[in-house]
C-alpha cells in the first residue's frame, strides 16, 4: 500500500484555494530556500527536534486511504458543493469566490510524492471533492504530468529568475523550472501565481524585472499574482531543528511598488500574508 510522508494537516485554512480547504503539508522538498517557512519539511524522511525541553517528531508516513479519512472529516465544508464538475472549469479569478472548498497539498514540493497521491486523489474526486496543490516547480517533469492530470488547481511559484543566483542561493535548475512553467500554463489547469517578497534575496530591481517579463509571457494563463509577505513566524521552528535563519524582513512599501510595477499586465494582483 502507499504512504505519504506528512508533518502537518491543517484544517479550516482559508488562503490555499477555494473555500475552506484541508491543507496537507507533505514532507521533502527538493531545493533549500534559505527563508523556508517550513523547514522541518525539507528532508524526506522523519526527523527529530527539540524545543524548550520538548522532544518530537517532524514527519509521519500515512496509509493513502487513512490520508483520505483524515480528509472526510471535514466533509461537511465541501460536500456536494461540486456536483457540477463543470464548476471547477475556472477562466477567471472571479469564478472562485463563491466555491466551496477541498484539500490542498502543500509543502515541502508535495508533488515529489505525486505517485503515491494518485490514489488519494481518485479517492477524494470519487466524493466529488475538489484538490488543490503548491508547488515550487522544481521537480522531475513526468511528476508534473502526472499532478496536471490528478490536481485542479495550483498555487506556483515564482522566485530567483537569474541562474547561477538560482542554483548557488536556491539549490535549484532555473532551466528545469522554465520548462515546468511552460508545461503548467499551457496545461489549461487553473494557475495563481505566488510571488515571495524576500529581504535580499528575490527583491532586487533585476529580478522584478524578470518575473514580470516571464508573467507578461503567460498572462492569458494566470488567474491571480500573489505577492507573499515575508514572515518570522518560522523562527521557532530553525531553532527546533538546530539551523541558520535567514530572516531579514522587507520593507512593506516595496511590497506596494512590486505591486504597482506589475500592475500594467491586467492581471489582478494581492498582497498576502500566509
Ligand atoms: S520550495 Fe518551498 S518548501 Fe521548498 S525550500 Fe523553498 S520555500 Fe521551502
Amino acid at each position: 500500500m502507499d504512504k505519504i510522508l506528512i508533518t502537518n494537516i491543517q484544517r479550516f485554512s482559508v488562503h490555499d484555494g477555494p473555500g475552506i480547504r484541508t491543507t496537507i503539508f507533505l514532507k521533502g522538498c527538493s531545493i533549500r530556500c534559505p527563508w523556508c517557512s517550513n523547514p522541518e519539511n525539507l528532508t524526506p524522511y522523519p526527523q527529530e527536534y527539540s524545543l524548550d525541553g520538548i522532544d518530537g517528531v517532524y514527519g509521519e508516513w500515512y496509509e493513502t486511504e487513512n490520508l483520505v479519512l483524515e480528509c472526510l472529516k471535514d466533509n461537511v465544508y465541501y460536500e456536494g458543493k461540486y456536483n457540477n464538475k463543470k464548476l471547477w472549469n475556472i477562466k477567471k479569478y472571479e469564478d472562485i469566490k463563491n466555491l466551496p472548498g477541498g484539500v490542498t497539498f502543500s509543502g515541502g514540493e508535495p508533488l515529489l510524492q505525486m505517485e503515491s497521491l494518485v490514489t488519494v486523489c481518485d479517492l477524494l474526486h470519487c466524493q466529488n471533492i475538489h484538490i488543490a496543490a503548491e508547488t515550487s516547480l522544481f521537480v522531475p517533469s513526468d511528476l508534473l504530468d502526472i499532478a496536471i492530470q490528478n490536481i485542479d488547481f495550483f498555487y506556483v511559484d515564482i522566485k530567483i529568475m537569474e541562474p547561477k543566483l538560482c542554483r548557488n542561493i536556491e539549490h535549484g535548475s532555473i532551466d528545469l523550472y522554465k520548462i515546468n512553467f511552460d508545461k503548467i500554463m499551457k496545461s489549461g489547469v487553473p494557475v495563481v501565481v505566488r510571488i515571495p517578497v524576500i529581504g535580499g534575496f528575490t527583491d532586487d530591481k533585476q529580478n522584478r524585472f524578470a518575473v514580470k517579463q516571464l508573467i507578461q509571457q503567460y498572462r492569458t494563463s494566470i488567474l491571480k499574482i500573489e505577492l507573499i509577505k515575508e514572515h518570522s513566524l518560522a523562527i521557532k521552528k530553525y531553532k527546533s531543528l538546530k539551523m541558520e535563519t535567514s530572516y531579514r524582513g522587507v520593507d512593506d512599501s516595496l511590497l506596494e511598488i512590486y505591486k504597482f510595477e506589475l500592475k500594467d499586465i491586467g492581471i489582478p494582483i494581492e498582497i498576502c500574508a500566509v
